[in-house]
């Protein structure tokens, strides 16, 4: 029988293939003792490891080299040297000898001493030279356990990805046309590896523990991302049984596809938007491919995560802009200032250290606190609108909190618009500006918000996570993490009237736009512009046309009215069977 772990599937598919391992947590070392007689052979495993770390330095100080430039490979040469210091080395060596202990543990002890050797100097930057040896170290210790480290960005099989832990930063780094799925340690159902992966079509099961050590020992893995199961080694009955499985999803897949031509609208007529959100410009070709009214959120701080360690210049931002807006021709693209921090490369991008990043220096905060970084990107966004008509391109702001921050980045691109007009760039007299509503003091100002935005997106991922308390990426809670909550809907129902007070869109861009279950809901609510994905949009597409708008309305009062997010997901489940079950959702 072959063995299975169960983790909580949030990127739909099934996925059978080679699995690579990548962990990143830090490895424990215990003190093993060693019979004499095996004093020279661990000191032999020892050297192998090092020349073996000196290796992947050299790899990828080529490769940095390539992509980056010469001034790149000077960190991977330093970090040669360190690997290969004979002050380094041989206390490892006299360690194992002297004490007969394992390299593991010897190495341990040398990388202990000097690192408190280098936190002891005076001077800052020699003491950030203790990364650097954490860093080595960490490689030798990895190869000593016999681990796969950092070797992601050159996979070059299909393969079926496991990992402890796989931030947004290392996903997007990654070849996707060879990746057959992704099995987490970490993780949750809107955490941004995991919508990254929903774009391009791969599914993810994430919570699954004990997951790179089954995964380390077995040559095939099979996932199967509706049910969250994972199977080891997996026997040719399993294989067929998950292969018909993958058959029949594909079929229903290429059905979906066949409808992508048909209006979005309800039996009774009513009908509604449906955009894309990208996080990379080539993703604008899947948003065309199924039909997308436009763009509703480009997720700009992908383009900052691309190009790390660089950042990007004005002509950067304004070539990546560009080519998405000409290819969505002639729909509206809506680009949100960079949303960095939080989980997404705060420290690589302004060194960050945050204890809690998620409710630190993100978002629009970040921006605020990096002038030049933003300056730069909102040049690049002013100059962009004029070169399409009024309206084809609209600047959203992230984690807006209250009116004060809305205010001044209007003001900050009013003033930027002078400036490059002053420079002699054609650009409007004013661009859409909105902003986004996921911080929960955003949401009950609505109103106040409402009266002075362009437009309002209201971001479920991240409203979800600060209203509930819950982490988005942490597979511990996420079961807490519960959309159908009636506090989340009444929250969302007051951002929807708001905007329909005051004339202005409002669209949603999280991912709960796209979840079956709560699409009802929503367009009962009066939501009239939903954002996703744009593989999901042929299932809302497929599910609005079964619905009836006037039958959401009261659905949708009723489940606003209940009192658990228990209670609102069985009536939904109830009411909504039929729906669900003539498109094939299951949810
Ligand atoms: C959101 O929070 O819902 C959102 C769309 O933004 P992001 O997922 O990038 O945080
Ligand atoms: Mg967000």
């Amino acid at each position: 029988m072959s063995k299975s772990l169960t983790g909580l599937g949030v990127s739909p598919g099934i996925a059978i293939g080679e699995p690579v391992v990548h962990e990143t947590r830090p490895i424990a070392t215990l003190r093993i003792t060693i019979g004499s007689d095996q004093v020279e052979a661990e000191i032999r495993r020892f050297s192998t490891a090092v020349t073996t770390t000196v290796d992947r330095i050299w790899e990828n100080r080529e490769r940095a080299r390539l992509q980056m430039g010469d001034e790149y490979a000077g960190i991977f040469e330093a970090h040669q040297l360190i690997a290969t210091d004979p002050s380094f080395v041989e206390p490892v060596k006299k360690i194992i000898r002297d004490e007969r202990v394992n390299a593991e543990w010897a190495t341990d002890q040398v990388v202990g001493e000097l690192v408190a050797r280098f936190e002891a100097l005076p001077h800052a930057h020699l003491a950030d030279r203790k990364l650097d040896v954490l860093d080595v170290a960490r490689q030798i210790l990895s190869a000593l356990h016999g681990l796969d480290l950092g070797q992601l960005d050159h996979l070059d099989r299909p393969s079926i990805l496991v990992a402890d832990d796989l931030p947004p930063s290392k996903a997007v780094q990654l070849p996707m046309d060879k990746i057959l799925g992704f099995a987490l340690e970490t993780g949750g159902p809107t955490a941004h590896t995991t919508i990254i992966a929903r774009s391009f079509g791969i599914p993810v099961i994430v919570g699954a523990q004990g997951l790179c050590k089954a995964a380390r020992q077995s040559r095939q893995i099979a996932l199967d991302a509706f049910e969250g199961k994972i199977v080891f080694d997996p026997e040719p009955a399993v294989v067929a049984e998950f292969q018909n499985r993958q058959t029949e999803y594909q079929e229903q897949h290429s059905k979906l596809l066949a409808m992508r031509a048909m209006p979005s609208v309800t039996r009774d007529g009513h009908e509604i938007t449906l955009l894309a959100n990208i996080d990379l410009p080539n993703e604008v070709e899947l948003a065309r491919q199924w039909n997308a009214a436009g763009i509703g959120l480009y997720r700009s701080e992908f383009l900052y995560m691309k190009m790390s360690p660089n950042l990007p210049s004005e002509k950067d931002h304004l070539e990546a802009y560009r080519e998405i807006t000409t290819r969505i021709d002639p729909f509206p693209v809506t680009i949100r200032t960079f949303d960095l921090g939080g989980k997404k490369l705060a420290r690589e991008v302004i060194g960050s250290t945050e204890a809690n990043p998620v409710l630190g220096l993100r978002g629009i905060r970040l921006c605020f606190s990096q002038p030049d970084f933003f300056r730069t990107q909102l040049r690049a966004l002013v100059r962009l609108a004029g070169e399409f008509q009024p309206g084809r391109v609209r600047i959203m702001f992230p984690l807006i909190s209250g009116l004060e921050e809305f205010r001044i980045a209007r003001l900050l691109v009013k003033k930027i618009t002078g400036e490059l007009r002053a420079e002699g760039h054609e650009v409007h007299d004013s661009v859409p500006m909105g902003a986004m509503v996921e911080v929960p003091a955003a949401a009950i100002m609505a109103n106040e918000l409402a009266r002075e935005v362009d437009f309002i997106s209201i971001g479920t991922n991240d409203l979800i996570q600060y209203s509930l308390a819950v982490d988005r990426a942490n597979e511990l809670v996420a079961h807490l993490y519960r959309p159908t909550s009636p506090a989340i809907l009444r929250l969302i129902a007051k951002v929807v009237a708001a905007g329909a007070a005051e004339g202005i869109p409002v669209s949603m861009c999280g991912e709960m736009a796209a979840d079956p279950l709560m699409v009802p809901v929503l367009l009962g609510i009066g939501l009239r512009q939903f954002s996703m994905n744009p593989q999901a949009a042929p299932v809302v597409r497929a599910l609005v046309r079964q619905l009836s708008y006037r039958e959401s309305v009261h659905l949708a009062r009723q489940a606003c009215a209940m009192s658990t997010a228990r209670d609102v997901e069985e009536f939904l489940l109830e009411k909504l069977a039929i729906s669900l079950a003539k498109i094939k959702i299951r949810v």
